[in-house]
């Protein structure tokens, strides 16, 4: 006795079933991916750090310069103690005199080297200075295009949180249409199959592992009889 055939009804609601499966995967993807740059906007993220560098090198084009003229008043203060004590004569021995004499000039020195290193560090301040000013506007700037985007993200999120509710409702429908085996064979491949258990076969092949259908399931789908399973990856036969 010849099995019996499913009722086109059936048929429809599986394949119903199988489209919305795969829209509903499409969906949660760029959900998911939608999400991802809501809870973290890269450019943003990257124009943060350019400020972080930038005032960084302000900040460190400042100690320098401080440094430097730390440095300075220092070595003038001593050169000042050095030309007290020789005019006050109070060094007796030439040696002593010349020692005092060949301080100053090294003391001179350091000033001449670290007025020269004051000028260079002046020039780096004003630099960065402005190159602080530029990332900090540019900063406020992407702050700005952040939240647009974001603003554009959060309509994505809805849009498609909107859609896989529909998606939802039409799958809830073909299920009670679908016969109860199949939906408990359905049932239990849905998360192994990552949300996609039917396949069809296409030219005697699985359309999901191109694994080759056996005879008697094409000879089953060409009868209308039932829902065969491919023997490699499991999925729920349909045809096209
Ligand atoms: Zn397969």
């Amino acid at each position: 006795m010849p099995e019996a055939t499913l009722a086109p009804e059936i048929w429809d609601a599986l394949r119903q079933m199988a489209f919305e499966d795969g829209e509903r995967v499409a969906v949660l993807s760029s959900l998911a991916h939608a999400r991802e740059r809501v809870a973290r906007d890269a450019r943003l993220e990257e124009a943060r750090a350019r400020l972080a560098e930038a005032e960084q090198a302000a900040l460190e084009a400042v100690t320098a310069r401080r440094g430097a003229e730390v440095a300075i008043d220092d070595a003038k203060q001593r050169i000042q103690r050095t030309e007290t004590t020789l005019a006050s004569g109070r060094l007796q021995s030439e040696r002593d005199i010349m020692t005092a004499q060949h301080e100053l000039e090294s003391l001179r020195q350091v000033v001449a080297a670290r007025e020269d290193t004051w000028l260079r560090a002046s020039d780096e301040e004003e630099t960065t200075a402005i190159a602080l000013a530029a990332a900090r506007s540019a900063f406020e700037a992407e702050e700005y295009a952040a939240a647009d985007r974001r603003a554009a993200l959060d309509q994505d999120v809805h849009a498609a949180e909107q859609r896989l509710a529909i998606i939802d409702g039409l799958r809830r429908d073909a299920a009670l249409k679908m016969p109860p085996a199949i939906r408990e064979q359905y049932r239990a491949l849905y998360q192994k199959t990552g949300g996609r258990p039917f396949a069809e076969a296409v030219a005697g092949e699985c359309s999901n592992c191109h694994h080759s259908v056996p005879a008697a399931a094409v000879q089953m789908l060409r009868a209308r009889t039932g829902v065969p399973a491919c023997p490699s990856c499991l999925r729920l036969l349909l045809v096209p």
